[in-house]
């Protein structure tokens, strides 16, 4: 008998689950449905912020009933950890050429806002036609720079969150739900 049990299981590196599996499917039907109505008839460019949209925007685009082109562009906001950098590094460029029209941006997480105020900024320079932002997770309480998202999947209270694309260090983003890690494998408290 075959068997896909190795014995990890990311869950278990798991404190507490803020968001669950089937909660993420329904609202992502929500927000499709939310995307799809206020860009009915148009041609939209939807461009992902990688690594931490991956799987948001996999999910999200199969709910979109819109002919729509994908790109996805790097950029580097926390280094290998949880501490942030100020100003975020676009390492890697879009493709799509931007100019007149509809863009969509995605990102796994509103923080700061500094990514996506850097981000929207450098398209906005590209002559779109439309340009609005829609990320999974808003923490509400953490802006530094005024900034808000056309679309939001879920508010959360200010906690280090991993899990449906977003990492720790590279891992987790496997998780099917969002979630905190158990205290101990959270980094030094000497970050603050
Ligand atoms: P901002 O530039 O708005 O401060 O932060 C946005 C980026 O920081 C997100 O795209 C994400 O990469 C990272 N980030 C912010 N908060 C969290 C979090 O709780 N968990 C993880 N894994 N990444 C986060
Ligand atoms: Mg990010
Ligand atoms: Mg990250």
């Amino acid at each position: 008998m075959q068997t896909n049990d190795s014995g990890y299981n990311p869950l278990d590196d798991i404190d507490r689950v803020l968001v669950d599996e089937d909660t993420i499917k329904n609202r992502l039907k929500e927000l499709g449905q939310e995307i799809t109505e206020t860009y009915a008839g148009r041609d939209v460019a939807v461009i992902a912020i990688i690594n931490g949209a991956i799987i948001f925007v996999a999910d999200l685009i199969r709910e979109l009933n819109i002919p729509l082109q994908l790109d996805c562009v790097r950029i580097s906001s926390y280094s290998d950890d949880m501490k942030p950098v100020q100003t975020p590094e676009v390492i890697d460029k879009v493709r799509l050429d931007l100019k007149d029209m509809d863009v969509l941006v995605i990102d796994d997480i509103l923080d700061s806002g500094n990514t996506l105020a850097r981000v929207t900024e450098m398209f906005r320079a590209m002559g779109p036609a439309s340009l609005k932002t829609c990320v999974l997770l808003d923490k509400k309480t953490t802006r530094t720079v005024d900034f808000e998202a056309d679309f939001v999947g879920f508010k959360i209270p200010d906690e280090f969150v991993v899990g449906y694309g977003l990492d720790f260090a590279e891992r987790y983003r496997q998780l099917p739900c969002i979630g905190v890690l158990r205290p101990e494998l959270q980094n030094p408290p000497e970050w603050g």
